[in-house]
């Protein structure tokens, strides 16, 4: 029995220290490519509901490895976010944003641009300065620009949450509150918060309109968010049957497979911008 122990214990470090391995690996790639193409933002389009015209976008990171893979987010952004490069990427794609932004501002599309916001992002680098430099090298209209955190960012240090989100919203930048509904917290911040909109999580949206647990959660999340003056959008919306149900219930926004996967500039530009007329 103690010599299997050992073998067992033996074979758990190897398995630790190949993933260890991989991960540092990755995380001296994700070094190496600061600042270069193999960083890109994807852009998913977010539309009113009834008209279903398209009113924004999300733009979402997608890095890729040097075999051309794309590696997803949910892998390469806690990498980012605990070795600390998500500040750098983060300036970098808020630069990006802001430039992006005042393109189509300058081609006549009025479209609300937002961008994720990550913990060690809001919290442990200088965004206010970062965004306000943005805005005033780029030119861009901050009224368009919106910054998605979840509420575990704001729960995990509400005084300088409340002291950065207050300088965000000086700038002009708006606040939305992703994923809500899933992370546990005290619902007192949203009143005293420069909050703007609530997205309510593709769980919920998911079991629409069949669920009777998601129907009161979506039901309750939307006239919480309406009574505090906020807007809701709807994230991970794939069915017209979610949508129906949706739109009787009062919805502001859409966000889902439905109407766009996340997609490259060009693609975005060519198949969700509205032409113009001649
Ligand atoms: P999120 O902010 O909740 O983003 C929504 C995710 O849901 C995206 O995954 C999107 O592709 C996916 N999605 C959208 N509509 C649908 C749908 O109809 N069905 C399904 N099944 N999925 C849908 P993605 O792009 O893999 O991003 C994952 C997470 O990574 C994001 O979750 C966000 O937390 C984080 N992330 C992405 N880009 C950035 C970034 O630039 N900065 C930071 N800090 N975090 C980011
Ligand atoms: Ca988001
Ligand atoms: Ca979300
Ligand atoms: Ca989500």
């Amino acid at each position: 029995a103690k010599l299997d122990g050992r073998n067992q214990a033996t074979f758990f470090n190897e398995q630790m220290a190949i993933d260890s391995n991989k991960l540092l690996n990755l995380e001296s790639e994700l070094r190496k490519t600061l600042g270069t193409s193999r960083y890109k933002l994807y852009y998913q389009p977010k539309v009113r509901t009834g008209s279903h015209e398209l009113c924004g976008i999300e733009a979402l990171l997608r890095w890729t490895d040097d075999r051309g893979n794309i590696q997803p987010p949910n892998e390469v952004i806690p990498i980012l976010e605990s070795s600390g490069l998500i500040i750098d990427v983060g300036e970098h794609l808020i630069y990006q944003s802001c430039l992006q932004l005042k393109k189509w501002q300058d081609q006549g599309h009025f479209i609300n641009y937002a961008l994720n916001i990550s913990a060690r992002q809001l919290l442990n680098s200088n965004i206010v300065e970062t965004m306000h430099k943005a805005i005033t090298v780029t030119g861009c209209d901050p009224q368009y620009l919106e910054i998605e955190i979840t509420e575990s960012v704001v729960m995990s240090d509400v005084k300088t949450a409340f002291d950065k989100l207050v300088k965000l919203q000086a700038l002009g930048v708006r606040i939305a509150i992703d994923d809500f509904g899933t992370g546990y917290s005290s619902l007192a911040y949203l009143t005293r918060f420069p909050i703007h909109i609530l997205k309510v999580d593709r769980e919920f949206v998911k079991e629409l309109p069949m669920n009777k647990d998601s129907i009161t959660i979506t039901r309750s999340i939307i006239e919480l968010a309406h009574n505090l003056h906020l807007n809701v959008v709807a994230e991970g919306v794939e069915n017209i049957d979610q949508i129906k149900f949706l739109e009787t219930i009062g919805v502001e926004e859409f966000q889902g497979y439905y109407f766009g996967k996340p997609m490259p500039l060009e693609e975005f530009e060519r198949t969700c911008l509205p032409t113009k007329d001649d």
